[in-house]
């Protein structure tokens, strides 16, 4: 039986080690994990850290078609995450890999585990600006407007 696949949008973020590669090895990781098929990746963003201390983040955003429910496209995501030697110590700790479900298809979850869309995500320029490469629909230059406090810039093009 053919599995329905939906469309889902999935950030990226880190800022241990080497942000960068973390963060295309986690790209490479959804590209070559079962289920699931990269439909589009973003630029990467270098970004400071929002709501906590530490090193710069490098951000992006993937969007996937996914053969998974989103329970079990999570535990994918958090398995990638503790492959990538994530360790959780407290609340915005800087992590080596952060893998965010932003969005799953229409969908709209709230369980103990998982809400989508992702809460925060329209409070984050590290968010908005990488999703709006991949899908301009989604993303208003009110809102980016909004948020131009966080200091955010494409990586390559820092201090420019
Ligand atoms: P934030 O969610 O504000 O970006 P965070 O990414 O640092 O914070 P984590 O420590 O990575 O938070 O995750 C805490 C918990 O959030 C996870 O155990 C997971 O169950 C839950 N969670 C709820 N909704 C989502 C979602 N949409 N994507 C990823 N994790 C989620
Ligand atoms: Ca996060
Ligand atoms: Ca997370």
């Amino acid at each position: 039986m053919r599995r329905e696949k939906i469309q889902a949008d999935i950030g990226l973020g880190a800022n241990l080690g080497d942000p960068q590669q973390a963060v295309l090895a986690g790209i490479e990781a959804l590209r070559t994990s079962e289920g699931l098929e990269v439909l589009a990746q973003s630029h990467l963003y270098r970004s400071e850290p929002v709501s906590a201390g530490g090193p710069d983040y490098v951000n992006a955003v993937v969007r996937v078609f996914s053969e998974l429910c989103a329970p079990d496209l999570l535990a994918l995501l958090q398995h990638l995450e503790r492959r990538a030697g994530r360790v959780r110590s407290y609340r915005n700790a800087p992590r080596t890999l952060d893998l965010d479900l932003l969005s799953f298809g229409q969908g709209r979850i709230w369980s103990k585990s998982l809400t989508v869309p992702h809460p925060r995500m329209r409070d984050r320029a590290f968010v908005l600006r990488p999703l709006r490469d991949i899908d301009p629909s989604l993303v208003t230059s009110a809102e980016l407007e909004r948020l131009s406090d966080q200091r955010i810039a494409l990586v390559g093009a820092e201090g420019a």
